[in-house]
């Protein structure tokens, strides 16, 4: 008997051996007030910025994260379901600031910006946490941009090139294809080592889902993922949403790898942060926006980047865009925005009723950096190009007037006119570079002058047919990247090849 009562003696005793006592500090503060996707919480005192913040609500758990930080207050957005939390409940701070996970499981997903799966394919496999909020690469660690984004669309990528690395802004009213250039340049990146990003803020879910599927059949959902969150989110998940589809862009960039990132739209992004920022009782400046309203969409833009080599040579391109009120681009964000990028891609209303899609007006457009990244070839032909638009656009003006013009003058306008019609592009069509040197080159050195305006989209869509069965021209173009004389002589037979088969040109 003596020796089991030893024998638990024991027992007990080796337990308490392994006993050990922890102490845990942890910052704990209560809710003061709840409102709006908002609470403000007494007794934080150690609380950091972005510092993801528990609420503990009858065995329930809501995040929330910490904006404002006041003597006595914390402010904080709550992310989940602001319903469940009451005045009085505790809150926790985790000593972490938010992130979202990041990897190559993300691609293909459509995720919330807390990375939460929205497309029913199971729960997101991280590999790594990332920050939401980063310092931006520093000037040691970039190089100029030198590489082009081709998007696919011939206005664009002749007379306002994108390079890898840039911060090109498409700025326009409501309903003018801002989004679907955007998803044409995504498309585009098909086999040209480019991962996709694109962040949907505070857009309606069914147009989202619509451009999901017409990704899908594009097959561009193999290399890119969606952060989404809709009208129906909280201003709260809206004002991440950015921050969190860069933070997925940096892993690949941290790979070495090159990233396109759309964030559709910064001017809804703003809204929301004005929201939050008057619910949390911050002085409203111009518009009712917070001061701090031009470090909000910086702080982000900055983050895209060309690294060097040393650092692993990747590059974040970003193509923000940002939505007009009846054109008006001094407006307070639309001039911050365009202040902060390398330049802007300009929609213009009476361009696209016109019938000119995309509605890409080339005068107000500008690229700062991204010509030093076209490829020789197209550098070449897009210079003239750029002339002979500029050119028309000036003569069109007087042309109205008089009735009687010089030879050299016709001509110009009658090249214009093709040149204009050629720039007209279908939704979700877009074409590759040697196939835009060809039709450039044609235009400005005068083959496609006996072609009549109104065939001239026909003339170019069976050229491009015609090109891909006889593909000398495009092959030597891709191989040479350059226009020299056997790659000139070749387009020149290509075209007028295919001009022999034809039965509509002017005699
Ligand atoms: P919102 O302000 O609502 O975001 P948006 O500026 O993003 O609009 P989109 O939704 O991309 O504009 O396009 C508006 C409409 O124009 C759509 O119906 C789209 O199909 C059409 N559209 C856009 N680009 C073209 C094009 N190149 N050719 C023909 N139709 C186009
Ligand atoms: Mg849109």
């Amino acid at each position: 008997m003596s020796s089991m009562k030893d024998y638990i003696i024991e027992q007990l005793k080796a337990q308490i051996a392994d006993f050990k006592m922890e102490i845990k500090e942890q910052n704990v503060g209560r809710v003061l007030k709840v409102s709006d996707g908002i609470a403000l919480i007494s007794g934080l005192s150690e609380v950091m910025m972005s510092e993801i913040l528990l609420f503990k609500s009858k065995g329930e758990e809501v995040v929330g994260v910490a904006l404002n930080l006041e003597e006595e207050i914390v402010g904080s957005i709550i992310l989940g379901d602001y319903s469940l939390i009451k005045e009085g409940d505790e809150v926790v701070c985790t000593k972490r600031i938010l992130e979202v996970p990041v990897g190559d499981s993300l691609v293909g997903r459509v995720v919330n910006p807390l990375g939460e799966a929205l497309d029913g394919k199971g729960q997101i496999k991280a590999e790594k946490y990332y920050p939401v909020e980063k310092i931006a690469p520093g000037v040691i660690t970039r190089e100029s941009v030198r590489q082009p984004v081709q998007t696919g669309i011939k206005a664009v990528d002749a007379m306002i090139p994108i390079g890898r690395g840039q911060r090109e802004l498409i700025i326009g009213d409501r309903q003018l294809g801002k989004t679907a250039l955007a998803i044409d340049a995504i498309i585009n990146q098909k086999g040209q080592n480019m991962k996709c990003i694109y962040v949907a803020i505070g857009q309606k879910e069914s147009k989202v889902a619509n451009i999901v599927a017409k990704l899908e059949e594009a097959g561009a959902m193999a290399y890119t993922t969606i952060v989404l969150a809709g009208a129906s989110c909280p201003a709260s998940l809206l004002y991440i949403a950015p921050y969190a589809g860069c933070a997925i862009a940096e892993y690949f960039l941290d790979k070495g790898e090159d990233v396109l990132i759309v964030y559709d739209d910064l001017s809804k992004h703003a809204v929301a942060y004005r929201e939050i920022s008057l619910l949390l009782k911050r002085a409203p400046g111009r518009e009712a926006y917070p001061g701090d309203v031009f470090y909000l969409h910086s702080r982000l833009l900055e983050r895209a980047c060309k690294l060097s080599k040393e650092y692993g040579g990747g590059s974040i391109t970003a193509l923000p865009i940002i939505e007009t009120q009846a054109g008006d681009v001094s407006a307070y964000i639309p001039t911050n925005v365009i202040s902060i990028t390398d330049g802007q891609i300009y929609l213009e209303p009476t361009l696209f009723y016109q019938g000119n899609r995309p509605a890409v007006n080339a005068g107000l457009s500008v690229s700062r950096v991204g010509s030093s990244a076209q490829i020789k070839a197209m550098k070449k032909v897009a210079g003239k190009m750029r002339l002979e638009a500029a050119q028309y656009r000036e003569l069109a003006a007087f042309a109205q007037f008089g009735s009687d013009l010089d030879e050299e003058t016709r001509i110009k306008l009658e090249r214009g006119k093709r040149l204009y019609e050629i720039f007209k592009q279908d939704q979700y069509a877009p074409l590759s570079v040697a196939n835009q040197v060809i039709i450039y080159y044609a235009l400005i050195n005068g083959l496609t002058d006996n072609i009549p305006v109104e065939k001239i989209r026909e003339f170019e869509k069976g050229l491009n047919n015609y090109a891909e069965l006889n593909n000398e021209a495009v092959a030597l173009i891709n191989e040479k990247k350059d226009l020299d004389p056997e790659v000139e002589e070749k387009i020149v037979k290509l075209v007028n090849d295919y001009k022999s088969t034809l039965d509509y040109l002017i005699v």
